[in-house]
């Protein structure tokens, strides 16, 4: 099959033409029909995630048809058209157990533990566990663009910042990440104040729901901003970027006992970023993590998006081919233009 190899860190990518993956016993091959262009596949390529072994294949945000089955999986078959959550649950540790595919202790996570999804084919394992069905109409661009950002952003603003109608939420970047959660947070109600540093990004959000926008790059405090805004604070912010100054804005944004989530992936020199540790104790706030979400999840957002509550659709950015995907991912980078990029030819 054709695929986007790097053999180095760092080094550019290659197409190649490298064997097909076999299904394992309890896992499914799927044909890539499209597959997402994501800030994680650039982290993974400049060796900021010690999980990947050299040479290796990126790409975790895929929708496809299973076209093989190992023989132990029961659920799925050749023609069913699927996707995937990121963080792939063994589904038999005591987190997958309890619910928490998305942190399991074995999990796998395509495109960095083992091969991913910028090839005509994909493996997948515990494929009854993990993998989802797609609604009928939904486009496979569209479902490759859920798979990372869009139910991570799902997870944040529902499960874990329990955003409740009529807060104030603030969303510091408007990424893929970003702008999936200014949408479902003003889908629930919520009145979103969306953060960014360009005007072109924070148009954007407002047409998706925000109900006020602060242009980071001429705002002198946006801190004081959203505490202007919000008439004392947010009650759930999220740092959406990964970046100490919008993890320490979007905590330090918060009223008493609010609810600060970490989303954007802080890996490198930023892994360990100041913490406004004082208001922590003294506004009882809580900080969460937020790492993808559970297939059996997907129910709801998908029943939202199917009943037009969601529109994830107008979050794809450009569509491109597998032959365009080896420079898109060094360009990941620097800053994304809007939307969600998506592999659509292979
Ligand atoms: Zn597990
Ligand atoms: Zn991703």
């Amino acid at each position: 099959m054709k695929a986007v190899v790097f053999e180095k860190f760092g080094e550019a990518p290659t197409i190649q033409t490298v064997p097909d993956p076999k299904p394992a016993a309890d896992g499914v091959v799927i044909k890539v029909e499209a597959t997402g262009l994501c800030r994680s596949d650039w982290h993974g390529w400049m060796g900021h995630d010690d999980g990947i072994t050299l040479p290796h294949v990126p790409g975790h945000e895929l929708a496809g048809v299973v076209v093989a089955a190992g023989k132990q999986v029961s659920r799925w078959k050749a023609g069913d058209r699927v996707t995937v959550p990121f963080a792939v649950g063994c589904g038999r540790c005591f987190e997958c157990s309890s619910g928490n595919h998305q942190v399991c202790e074995h999990q796998t996570q395509p495109g960095f533990t083992g091969w991913g999804s910028f090839a005509e084919y994909v493996g997948i394992e515990h494929a009854d566990t993990n993998l989802v069905r797609l609604p009928q109409e939904m486009e496979y661009a569209t479902a490759a663009s859920l798979g990372c950002r869009f139910v991570t952003s799902f997870r944040a603003i529902v499960d874990q910042g329990r955003v409740k109608p009529g807060e104030w939420v603030a969303v510091h970047g408007c990424g893929g990440v970003g702008l999936s959660a200014i949408m479902i947070a003003s889908s629930m109600g919520a009145n979103v104040i969306a953060i960014d540093l360009t005007d072109e990004k924070l148009e954007f959000a407002k047409k998706i729901g925000a109900v006020a926008t602060i242009n980071a790059s001429t705002t002198p405090n946006v801190v004081k901003a959203v505490k202007q805004i919000t008439n004392g604070g947010a009650h759930m912010s999220m740092d959406a970027l990964g970046h100490p100054t919008t993890s320490f804005n979007s905590i330090a944004n918060l009223r008493r006992r609010g609810r600060h989530v970490q989303v954007g992936l802080m890996l490198g020199e930023h892994a360990r970023p100041q913490v406004p540790m004082d208001k922590i104790i003294a506004y009882e706030l809580e900080i969460l993590g937020s790492h993808g979400m559970q297939a059996y999840r997907y129910q709801a957002m998908m029943d939202m998006i199917h009943n037009g509550k969601l529109k994830p659709e107008l979050l794809v950015g450009k569509k491109i081919s597998l032959d365009e995907a080896p420079a898109a991912l060094m360009a990941m980078g620097g800053f994304e233009g809007i939307g969600i990029g998506v592999v659509t030819k292979f």
